[in-house]
């Protein structure tokens, strides 16, 4: 098959999951690993029995060919891919393994899918049917956050909800702690990023009890696209690569405040102290001495900056 010169020239990034079973994950993971070798793609694609998670660049021309040869495995067949801006020089190298999970919430067992997807998960809805239920339902409705608290400091829905996480590990218990026993009646919207966070998390809350949940198609990417900073979304996006933070409009509002003085911002810096490095918002002028405010953390740059 010939390939135009653009094809050739340019290149992408698919972002992409997809929630079926796999019988034989291991045969999957040498079956993509032998694709993206020949078409050399970099990128890191995890499979497990419940489907793939992936993220690779290369050629447009390879990424094209990519998602034809991706979508010949049946379960594959509906998947969507997400085309965006990039190449393989954006990542270190090929990564592609078999996990428990593709997204790990620490429940393998407990997760359950068929060839429609997760099985027993919330009821999916486009952006404007998430603003559709808002007019209709009100203050009733509440949107719970299916991210690190972290990435909520700089962008969230209004009035959304934000469960006390580290990483998707924590979700189950902070669903039983009883701290939202209160929502279990309510509309619950659940929202994150690209969605697949939010695929699992709201299986997970239906089976503890949640009995109205909902998710948004394509999480946040896809609801900011539609309605950039005029809906009901407020913030910064926080994005997994080196942007770290990603606005929909000009007119996103600067909601994250420097730990130190309060002052608006949305960038995010490493704690200097290399025990540490927790991610932390800081203002320009605190950013020159990057500090999480810890004890052991302000003390250890005491020190290192003394003669
Ligand atoms: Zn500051
Ligand atoms: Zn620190």
């Amino acid at each position: 098959m010939g390939h135009s010169a653009t094809d050739l020239s340019e290149t992408r990034i698919l972002l992409y999951y997809c929630f079926t079973p796999i019988e034989d994950p291991t045969a999957v993971m040498l079956w993509q690993r032998a694709l993206c070798e020949q078409l050399k793609l970099k990128g890191r694609i995890i499979i497990s029995r419940h489907g793939i998670n992936g993220t690779v660049g290369g050629s447009l021309a390879s990424c094209k060919q990519y998602v034809r040869r991706t979508r010949e495995f049946p379960g594959f067949k509906k998947m969507e891919f997400k085309w965006s801006a990039g190449s393989a020089d954006d990542f270190p190298r090929l990564s592609v393994k078999v996990r428990d999970e593709i997204v790990s919430f620490g429940a393998p067992n407990e997760l359950k899918v068929d060839e429609n997807g997760v099985v027993g998960g919330g009821v999916h809805l486009k952006p404007e049917e998430v603003n559709g239920l808002v007019d209709k339902r009100g203050d009733e409705v509440v949107f719970f956050d299916g991210r690190n608290a972290m990435e909520a400091q700089i962008g969230k829905f209004k009035n959304a909800v934000v469960p006390d996480v580290r990483t998707t590990h924590d979700f189950i218990d902070e669903l039983e702690s009883g701290k939202y026993d209160h929502l279990k009646d309510k509309p619950v919207v659940t929202y994150c990023t690209g969605g697949i966070r939010c695929e699992v998390l709201s299986s997970l809350m239906k089976n503890r009890g949640f009995e109205e949940v909902y998710q948004i198609d394509g999480g946040i990417v896809r609801y900011g696209e539609k309605f950039g900073d005029s809906g009901l979304w407020e913030g910064s996006l926080y994005v997994f690569d080196a942007r770290m933070h990603m606005e929909f409009s000009p007119d996103a509002a600067t909601i994250g405040e420097c730990v130190v003085c309060g002052a608006p911002t949305n960038n995010f810096y490493n704690c200097k102290n290399d025990e540490c490095r927790e991610l932390t918002l800081l203002c320009d002028e605190h950013a020159a001495d990057p500090c999480c405010g810890r004890e052991e953390c302000t003390a250890v740059s005491a020190t290192a900056s003394s003669p």
